[in-house]
């Protein structure tokens, strides 16, 4: 049996940031640029104003308070026709082209602006109570980005403010690695598709459903390839829909059952890479390829599979995704209770983190069974007991997994 650092190894090594496709821009959030972004032209693309206020020679107020004729009035988007002479000023909104002449805005919470009752379009002066220097709340042409420049660089993650970058550039799409497309087959004779008659004997399939949300949760696209049977037929038949996915993730059949046929399947149409790893729960994994095929066989428990998928399936989907922090978010909490861990295994508790003054605190959720779903469902982290400890007493410092740190940061309200 291998430990699951080297499993993770193993299994990551059997993948690649996937081709770069051209996707329109809001489809790109969360996907990882694979080029570099080069400025066509300059942000932004003129000098404009970076307030409401006048537009003048910053020479002329420099003995301030000083009087000035007011020219013209500016709005965002309009160009004045008119330049900014000796001793005169332009009434300018915040985003309008900078006047010719003019070298400085002053706000109008510096003038008399706020306590001359004239309309603003029959002013025709305005006193400048302070000087302003040159270049006062003047935003340069390209101040932002140069033509040119790269603002973005191959391996950035596009986040919403990369995303309005792009559009500033006038681009309507992003070059990107495409998302693995994740094929996901439940095996079992005693599994029931969601809305089938549940006969004797017979349970829900949930571990798909699950999956296919994880699959989703990581940015790749699930196709739902539903139940096989514990045949190697079925097998085979399922495979064959599994189609040019960039991995296939299995549930069930991986133990050592009488039949569970998902190993001995992988060996005979492909080959194994790893089957058992030192982890509690999941320790039936199997991970091997069929033809160009990884394939990623998880244990039917569901915690198991949840647990094992957080650990094996999410990096390899960021590593294709052209994602290089592929470790999960970890805190180290303290522990509100002694955890025991018999068997030399890594074993990961269920468990509520919470922050308080003090810092994170991690409780386990009580339930261990590994068939237990409820209580993955009401935890928000993973406790990781290392395979070193048998016992970890209660107030030790621990390492606790976060697969999404909005739950954490909602438990603060
Ligand atoms: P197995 O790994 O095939 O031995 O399955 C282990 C346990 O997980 C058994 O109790 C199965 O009934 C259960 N199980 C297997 N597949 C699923 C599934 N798709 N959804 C829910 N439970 C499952
Ligand atoms: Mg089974």
């Amino acid at each position: 049996m291998i430990g699951v650092d080297e499993a993770r190894e193993r299994i990551l090594s059997h993948f690649r940031p996937l081709e770069a496709v051209d996707i329109p821009l809001l489809e790109a959030l969360g996907l990882v640029a694979a080029a570099d972004v080069v400025a066509s032209a300059a942000v932004p693309p003129f000098r404009n104003s970076a307030m409401d206020g006048y537009a003048l020679r910053a020479a002329d107020a420099a003995r301030a308070p000083v009087t000035l004729r007011v020219v013209d009035n500016v709005a965002a988007g309009t160009v004045s026709p008119l330049a900014v002479a000796a001793g005169e000023a332009m009434r300018i909104m915040t985003g309008a082209p900078l006047p010719a002449g003019a070298d400085a805005v002053v706000r109008f919470e510096e003038t008399n602006e706020v306590d001359d009752p004239a309309p603003a379009r029959q002013r025709r002066v305005v006193e400048v109570r302070r000087a302003p220097r040159t270049g006062d709340n003047v935003r340069e042409a390209g101040e932002d980005i140069a033509a040119g420049d790269v603002p973005i660089q191959a391996g950035t993650r596009l986040g919403p403010a990369a995303i309005g970058l792009l559009a500033s550039l006038n681009l309507s799409s992003a070059r990107v690695h495409r998302r693995p497309v994740v094929g996901i087959l439940a095996t079992g004779d005693e599994v029931a598709e969601v809305g089938a008659e549940l006969g004797p004997g017979q349970i829900r399939n949930s571990n798909s459903y699950m999956l296919a949300a994880l699959v989703r949760r990581y940015d790749g696209d699930p196709v739902l390839l539903g139940v096989a049977r514990d045949s190697a037929a079925d097998l085979r038949d399922a495979l064959r829909h599994a189609g040019n996915a960039d991995l296939l993730v299995t549930s069930g059949g991986v133990s050592v059952g009488d039949f569970d046929l998902v190993k001995d399947f992988m060996q005979s149409e492909g080959r194994v890479d790893v089957w058992q790893v030192r982890m509690k729960p999941g320790k039936p994994l199997a991970f091997g390829v069929i033809g160009s095929l990884p394939v990623l066989g998880l244990p039917g428990n569901p915690v198991a599979a949840l647990v094992s998928f957080e650990q094996f399936g999410r990096p390899a989907l960021l590593k294709m995704l052209g994602r290089t922090d592929l470790a999960m978010p970890t805190v180290r909490a303290t522990l509100s209770e002694k955890l025991e861990n018999r068997g030399g295994r890594r074993h990961f508790v269920r468990g509520v983190l919470t922050r308080d003054d003090a810092g994170f605190r991690v409780h386990p959720t009580g339930e261990r069974g590994s068939a237990v779903l409820t209580s993955a469902a009401r935890s928000n982290c993973l406790i990781v007991v290392p395979e070193t400890a048998d016992v970890v007493e209660s107030g030790s410092v621990i390492d606790v997994q976060v697969p999404d740190p909005e739950t954490l940061f909602t438990t603060l309200a």
